[in-house]
């Protein structure tokens, strides 16, 4: 690990402290300029007793804004202190987690999984528009059947086709015949470049994509194409229990990847990420953002630095050894749940590096569905599937209880 370490909540406060001391203060200077301001001072007290030992309400009371990417570039300077901590987990991110060379990555916390895979995919139709004078019509986003559906909001709102290859109904694997299939069609279509959305863990199965698999495929055609990895729900599971895996920076084909800390990692909501090799950022550069300083190339404009502090605080609680001892004790309840079905003899399908049990719905009264909040892959007509997401708070006990039931 290069940045990732684990410090004393003593340690945190004092770094986060000395983080808001080097951001715009209200108080002390005047700034007539900027449209912001810490919250509302009648609403929310500044000066409560609580908030001196909570180093992140009070960065909340601060209200940072990280509008824009800090990565590259210039920023704001009115918020420079908590950007660094912003910086800090990106490139901690990328290399300790994604194994991306040192300073080889930008990125910024976005509002979440959606936002960051609709900035991937926005990033390559401007690159295949701006480097190879390619037509809407003939770029296409290009994944599995089981990818989120963010992936259909990013095709409509970028005005592209999308096409979905057919996944195995038990291994929930990409089908070769069907990509090879799919792209044919695609190509027969007019379509020459290609947006590549590889699930590392699916929302419903937490199935993983081989992204060496589209990139062999697509090789095999005189077509250009980019590989996004959605991390959204895998991001902080499997690259731990997974290391050596071919979904992250260590593989050339990789571009951008997509995490979302408000998921397996319990950071509030407004914490997707996204991560890019560097030079890709800039292809989404809105020249009109005149009265921003630096570089405004997110989807979203202002966005709270807190969020990134958050992200800051659980990374540097954990430390890498802590947070590989809590993946594995879910990675253990998961077992031990598959463990039930199996003598159960209840189907399900399961990835052995993911907390996700997804069991075949005949085995499941819709009485006990509701009992123990599994949720269905379709709420229009009959489920085929019910999972069970083995997070913090889903305990051996709750468990067993349900397998009770069966
Ligand atoms: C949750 C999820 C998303 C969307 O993330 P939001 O944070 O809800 O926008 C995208 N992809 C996958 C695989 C997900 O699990």
């Amino acid at each position: 690990m290069k940045y990732w370490k684990k410090y004393t909540p003593r340690e945190q406060d004092e770094i986060i402290t000395r983080a808001l001391s080097h951001n715009v203060d209200y108080q002390n200077n005047i700034s007539l300029g900027i449209p912001v301001s810490k919250l509302d001072q009648h609403v929310f007290y500044e000066h409560a007793s609580f908030l001196k030992d909570t180093p992140l309400l009070r960065a909340y009371v601060q209200n940072p804004n990280h509008i824009g990417c800090h990565t590259l570039g210039e920023s704001e300077s009115f918020f420079k202190g908590t950007q660094q901590l912003e910086q800090e987990v990106i490139e901690l991110l990328a290399v300790d987690v994604l194994k991306a060379p040192e300073n080889s990555c930008d990125g910024y916390v976005a509002a979440g999984g959606t936002e960051a895979n609709i900035q991937a995919a926005w990033i390559y139709r401007n690159l295949f528009m701006q480097t190879h004078g390619a037509a809407h019509h003939e770029i296409a986003l290009l994944s599995s059947a089981d990818t989120h559906y963010s992936v259909d909001k990013a095709a409509n709102l970028l005005n592209l086709a999308s096409y979905r290859v057919a996944v195995d109904d038990n291994t929930r694997t990409i089908i070769n015949e069907a990509l090879q299939h799919t792209i044919q069609q695609a190509i027969a279509d007019g379509i020459k470049y290609f947006i590549v959305i590889s699930n590392m863990a699916t929302t419903m199965f937490g199935s993983v994509d081989d992204p060496d698999e589209y990139a062999k495929h697509l090789s095999a055609y005189d077509v250009h194409f980019r590989i996004h990895v959605d991390g959204a729900f895998g991001g902080f599971i499997y690259p731990i229990s997974q290391p050596s895996n071919n979904s992250l920076f260590s593989n050339p084909h990789v571009s951008s990847i997509t995490l979302d800390a408000h998921k397996m990692l319990q950071a509030p909501y407004g914490t997707g990420i996204f991560i890019v090799r560097k030079g890709l950022m800039q292809y989404v550069f809105t020249k009109e953002a005149q009265y921003v300083n630096g570089m405004d190339i997110t989807l979203s404009g202002s966005r709270s630095g807190t969020n990134a502090i958050a992200i800051w605080m659980i990374l540097f609680t954990y430390g890498p050894y802590g947070w590989l001892e809590k993946i594995n004790k879910l990675l253990y309840r998961t077992e031990w749940l598959c463990e039930q079905l199996d003598k159960r003899k209840v189907q399900y399908y399961r990835h052995p590096d993911m907390n996700i049990v997804t069991i075949r719905a005949k085995h499941i009264s819709h009485d006990v569905a509701i009992k123990y909040g599994l949720v269905p892959d379709t709420h229009a007509g009959a489920p085929s599937w019910y999972k069970i997401v083995v997070m913090d708070h889903v305990e051996l006990d709750a468990l067993e209880q349900f397998v009770q039931q069966l």
